[in-house]
């Protein structure tokens, strides 16, 4: 089997010399455990974090380590009862292309009709997120204005559909390219969205939401928080997610310079959150969510790479914007 291990810490922007691809001996499976095949792997922003020392939720991996992430295989052996041969499974196991593991850390999979990438995608972590982001922590209702950035990510395009389906009475992003913002504007039924490459987001926002803004979903911080703060209504909510735009960033640059005044004179209501403390919502979650895959009133879009040697580059190309919707990589056919 091969597998793609972290060599060395970034310092600022990842380049593929942080990454190494080493063949290993395959394990036979001990009782208890199970060997899958990996049909696709999850490339996504968290890992950034992952490779830093530092504080943070979650311990950085160590150099050597796997790189971890979702992924999605098949089973192909098994010495358990409780995952069979031919299972489809959603696993941790990172960029590889065969596991052997423990039955327990597997989770099978309904096979309902959908690509196996969705699970790591639309019905997987990032739609979780952003069901609980918008609708649980900035308490989404119907009739709010809604602005997203990162908007044609992953997390964003749900974000900015999920509220359009629930009645927001506008739906904006802002995205980084042009034909990111025609997807937003177009197929997806944003009323406005903006490239934050064409000026200040301040003045790009206002344009696009001059009646001002109910909830504030945030996937890159810095200058989009600070113009959304000032577009904000009083009692206005954000739900932080993400802060993109300083992953890469030596040393941080410091906060939105309006957070205390407009905290204050508009009394709002500003909370990050991880998908993880609210699985709690996955099966209205799921249950809502596949009824508008069925019904195709949501737009689901990935960006797929092929093979584990494209796992690298395509997560390098993720952190520039490189996706549009879910970046997979695609490992096997069925
Ligand atoms: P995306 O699919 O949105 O991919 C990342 C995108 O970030 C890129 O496509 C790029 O789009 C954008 N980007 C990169 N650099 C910048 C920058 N400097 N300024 C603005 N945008 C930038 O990833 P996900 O949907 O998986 O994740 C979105 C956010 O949600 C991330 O911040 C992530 O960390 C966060 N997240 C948080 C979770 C939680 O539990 N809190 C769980 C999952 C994700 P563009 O072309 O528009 O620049």
């Amino acid at each position: 089997t091969r597998e793609w291990q972290l060599a060395a810490r970034p310092h600022g922007e990842p380049t593929p010399g942080d990454f190494r691809l080493v063949e290993l001996e395959r394990p036979e499976p001990a009782e208890g455990q199970v060997v899958v095949r990996m049909l696709a792997m999850s490339v996504d922003p968290y890992m950034r974090g992952r490779m830093r020392l530092g504080p943070s939720y979650a311990a950085p991996w160590e150099i050597g380590e796997t790189m971890q992430g979702g992924t999605v295989g098949r089973v192909v052996a098994s010495r358990s009862a409780e995952v069979p041969e031919g299972a489809l499974v959603l696993t941790n196991a990172g960029w590889r292309d065969v596991a052997v593991l423990d039955a327990a850390h597997v989770f099978v999979l309904p096979d309902a009709g959908v690509p196996p990438s969705y699970h790591l995608g639309v019905l997987g972590m990032p739609g979780l997120t952003a069901w609980a982001g918008l609708f649980r922590v900035a308490g989404f209702r119907e009739g709010d204005a809604v602005f997203v950035s990162g908007a044609a990510g992953a997390v964003g395009s749900l974000v900015g559909q999920f509220a359009r389906l629930r009645g927001a009475s506008r739906v904006v992003g802002s995205a980084g390219s042009p034909a990111k913002v025609q997807w937003l504007t177009g197929e997806l039924g944003f009323d406005a969205a903006f490239d934050y490459h064409d000026g200040r987001v301040a003045d790009l926002l206002a344009t696009a939401a001059p009646g001002g803004l109910d909830v504030f979903f945030d996937n890159v911080g810095g200058e989009h928080l600070e113009a959304a703060m000032g577009a904000l209504h009083v009692h206005g909510r954000v739900a932080i997610c993400g802060a993109i735009s300083q992953y890469n960033a030596i040393e941080p640059p410091p906060g939105p310079r309006n957070f205390g005044g407009l905290m204050v004179s508009k009394r709002l209501k500003v909370e990050g959150f991880l998908v993880g403390d609210h699985t709690d919502l996955r099966p209205q979650f799921a249950e809502t969510v596949a009824g508008w895959l069925r019904s195709g009133e949501l737009v689901v879009r990935e960006t797929v790479r092929e093979g584990l040697d494209q796992a690298v580059p395509a997560f390098l190309d993720l952190l520039r914007g490189g996706n549009t919707g879910k970046m997979i990589v695609r490992l096997a056919d069925e």
